[in-house]
């Protein structure tokens, strides 16, 4: 008999992972899942807001080497919280990738007290300055996503997914 499940965490990030493949911008993808007691309460891929074009139709607006069209997946996730009012306070975000500094401050003014992360992407010294000072965590899970879904213990026939 296998007992073994998805943690949390993994559970959190897969479904972050997943949103990411909805991202609209060529550069990267990116997803995020914010929650609160175990529910998710929001989600967030990267790309423009609702009814611009799409960088994968369009290209990218590059201006000093960011796309301009795009919000970001951890933006997206707090904006539908503040577009349907629902309060982000206490809760935990779970982000495929290291936040920029432009994100890092919104999470942490969103009062938001937990990073989960799986990939560093130019992590910037100052958002562990201002972790530090907000004295909120950012975890990094080790072992990748493509290791905790093909954990041998995991699969019990039911759940094959070929990564690339
Ligand atoms: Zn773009
Ligand atoms: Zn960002």
């Amino acid at each position: 008999m296998n007992e073994k499940r998805l943690t949390w965490d993994q559970y959190f990030m897969l479904n972050a992972h997943l949103i990411s493949m909805r991202s609209t911008c060529n550069r990267l993808n990116v997803g995020s899942v914010l929650v609160k007691n175990n529910r998710i309460i929001s989600t967030g891929y990267n790309g423009g807001i609702s009814g611009e074009d799409h960088c994968l139709d369009a290209g990218c607006y590059v201006e000093a080497n960011h796309c301009l069209r795009c919000l970001h997946a951890e933006e997206n996730a707090i904006l539908q919280c503040a577009l349907e009012g629902v309060s982000t306070r206490g809760s935990h975000i779970y982000v495929t990738h290291f936040p920029c500094v432009h994100c890092m401050k919104k999470i942490l003014q969103a009062g938001i007290t937990k990073i989960f992360y799986l990939e560093d992407y130019k992590n910037h010294e100052y958002c562990y300055h201002l972790l530090k000072v907000s004295n909120v965590e950012a975890i990094k899970m080790e072992g990748g996503i493509e290791n905790f879904i093909n954990d041998a213990d995991l699969l019990s026939g039911h759940l094959k997914w070929q990564f690339r």
